[in-house]
């Protein structure tokens, strides 16, 4: 059997700002968690973005010839079997795979022992985990990447141990003035750089 096509909400070959060295970065749509003050609102509903099959997706990361892959969302570990693949596929190419999740790593590895495979599997061809829902009352000043102080760095592997960066923003415009926002900054940071920003703007941050 075929595995499931992901709803992603956007792709973007080239960042910076999702992680370590320069990566292709997979937004997904859909999140069943909804944190109270989620950046990402657009990505809750499990409707709309775009049904893209594993495998096409695994080709525009290798083609985007970066080091690594990040999934971020919406949540992953909503989509585990899709994701799963694209995960495998561009990590037998050698690349890293870094994803993050609203679900405590506790919780997940429960669901993987619980004889969820999928879950097992997109954990299995993850090495760097970022794990847990988004707090607006702990908001993270210090560590690249995390939006709030709760959520931990899972290294299910060694490659991605010792890396790490500032927090970033990258703003993309495209040639048809549509303007997007992503990385991570506290949001005080972000109202105003939004401020600045013309209406068709969107944002897609890893919390
Ligand atoms: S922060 Fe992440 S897990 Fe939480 S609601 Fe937003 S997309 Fe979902």
């Amino acid at each position: 059997m075929s595995d499931p096509p992901v709803r992603i909400a956007r792709f973007l070959e080239r960042t910076t700002a999702e992680g370590p060295g320069e990566r292709t970065a997979i937004w997904v749509q859909g999140c069943s968690i909804r944190c109270p003050g989620c950046f990402n609102p657009h990505l809750f509903s499990s409707r709309g973005g775009a049904l893209t099959s594993p495998d096409a997706l695994v080709a525009r990361v290798l083609a985007a010839g970066t080091s690594g892959v990040t999934l971020l969302g919406g949540e992953p570990f909503d989509q585990p079997a899709g994701l799963a693949a694209v995960a495998s596929g561009v990590r037998e190419a050698g690349l890293t795979v870094m994803t993050f999740s609203g679900y405590d790593h506790a919780v997940l590895r429960q669901r993987s022992s619980d004889g969820d495979r999928a879950v097992a599997a997109l954990l299995d061809a993850t090495d760097l985990l970022v794990a847990g829902p988004f707090r607006e009352d702990l908001l993270d000043h210090d560590r690249p990447w995390a939006g709030s102080t709760n959520q931990e760095f899972v290294h299910l592997t060694d490659r991605l141990r010792d890396v790490t960066a500032p927090d970033r923003v990258e703003v993309t415009v495209t040639a048809s003035g549509a303007v997007a926002v992503n990385g991570w900054a506290d949001p005080d940071t972000l109202d105003a750089l939004l401020a600045d920003l013309p209406h068709r703007r969107s944002r897609y941050q890893a919390l």
